[in-house]
């Protein structure tokens, strides 16, 4: 496999598949260009070297023909305001609409494909479908994490069709590595905190991470599971009853992995799921009947705060509570700060990913002051939980 880096692509028609499935407003423009921007050195990489850049990728959930809202022309903008350049859009993924743009196109173009799930066959997997859009390009760079679980045709089954000229793009390459530095790190202690609210979608990513980690925090809704679990009093909080005994069974796991498990000691509780609720603190086995719990308390943050500041490695997924009200944010605003401290001041590799603590640490400006932040949602998930992804086991594969 080769690295992006170490190949020269001058001349090439390098077709790559990337994520620009941004959000649009009702005008039909981008409203968020991130992952537009995080495409761009990979684009850039090609047309520096000479090559032409053919970008594809899917918009929204089309039913399987053309609709406007979902036409990529609607990107094209967007795209050219990034990249500072000229983009030849076709109307087609595939056949000769698309064959008639990428056959105009100069070295150091960058040309659009029209949105891939226009075709129904892109996410069956369809291998017919895969060979047409692969009639497009010399070399194939898959540049998607946010879709790289997907065993789509345009993410996964195009890949045969480029038995030696296929590679990874810069987005892809760091996703890999960085995820890779936290599930087998030798920097140890290594720390996963995990929240968000539901028990039920992470229990196999805590299970996978009990062989890694040296303490797994668990904070969020999730929480008073565990707590219940142990016979505490939890009041009205989120509780997954079906899951008392797993919740026991990883407590266990923990102790008989050496794996130091915390949980929340005390809780922000509130009278109603509401920004003006009533609230107070209260140890968190000990929540009122009619009180939630809906953030971790001071002397939980502090507990959490202790064990990350003394972490080399820290993985952070899901947050501490319902950080979208001010009033239950608290919690998840220490975390963030917590895991820039340690980044700064103890030189820790702190990974921040999957949805919700993502979305947080963007809200609150302290993106920048953790080591990476990863763009997939689904696709960070699914590596957390030990899956090899179908894009990038594509990729690899010899
Ligand atoms: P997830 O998608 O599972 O990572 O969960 C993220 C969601 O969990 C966010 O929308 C939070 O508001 C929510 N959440 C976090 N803590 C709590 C809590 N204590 N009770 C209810 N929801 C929570």
């Amino acid at each position: 496999m080769y690295q992006i880096d170490q190949v020269n692509l001058k001349g090439k028609r390098v077709l790559i598949r990337v994520d620009f499935n941004v959000p649009l407003n009702d005008n039909l423009q981008v409203t968020d260009d991130t992952r537009i921007r995080a495409a761009a050195k990979t684009i850039l990489k090609v047309t520096n070297d000479g090559g032409k850049a053919i970008l594809m990728s899917h918009l929204g959930r089309p039913k399987g023909g053309y609709e406007e809202k979902y036409s990529l022309r609607n990107i094209v903008p967007a795209v050219s305001a990034v990249l500072n350049k000229t983009i030849h859009f076709a109307d087609d993924c595939i056949g000769e609409k698309a064959a008639a743009i990428v056959n105009q196109m100069q070295d150091g173009d960058v040309a659009l494909l029209e949105n891939l799930r226009f075709y129904k066959e892109e996410e069956g997997g369809d291998e017919f479908f895969a060979g047409q859009i692969a009639e497009n390009g010399d070399v194939y760079i898959n540049d998607a994490f946010g879709t790289a679980h997907r065993a789509h045709a345009s993410t996964a089954v195009i890949a045969k069709f480029f038995p030696t000229d296929r590679l990874f793009g810069y987005l892809m390459e760091d996703e890999v590595k960085n995820i890779d530095r936290v599930l087998n790190s030798n920097q140890t202690p290594v720390t996963a905190i995990i929240g968000g609210s539901k028990v039920s979608s992470k229990i196999a990513i805590i299970e996978n991470l009990m062989d890694r980690v040296d303490n797994l925090l668990i904070a969020g809704g999730m929480a008073f599971t565990f707590i219940k679990a142990q016979k505490g009093k939890v009041g009205s909080s989120l509780v997954e009853n079906d899951k008392l005994e797993i919740a026991l069974d990883l407590i266990t796991m923990a102790r008989n992995k050496n794996v130091n498990l915390l949980l929340p000691t005390d809780a922000v509780i509130a009278d109603q799921f509401a920004a003006n609720a009533n609230t107070k603190i209260t140890s968190i086995g000990s929540i009122p009947d009619g009180w939630m719990g809906l953030d971790i308390g001071p002397a939980s943050i502090e507990s959490f705060k202790e064990v990350i500041l003394r972490s080399k490695t820290i993985l952070w997924n899901g947050p501490m509570g319902v950080f979208e009200m001010e009033t239950f944010a608290k919690g998840t605003i220490a975390i963030a700060e917590a895991l820039a401290e340690a980044t700064k001041s103890n030189n820790a590799f702190t990974l921040v990913g999957g949805g919700d603590s993502v979305a947080a640490v963007n809200q609150f400006g302290l993106a920048d002051q953790v080591s990476y932040v990863s763009t997939g949602g689904g696709a960070m998930l699914e590596s957390l939980e030990g899956i090899e992804l179908p894009g990038i086991a594509a990729i690899k594969k010899i």
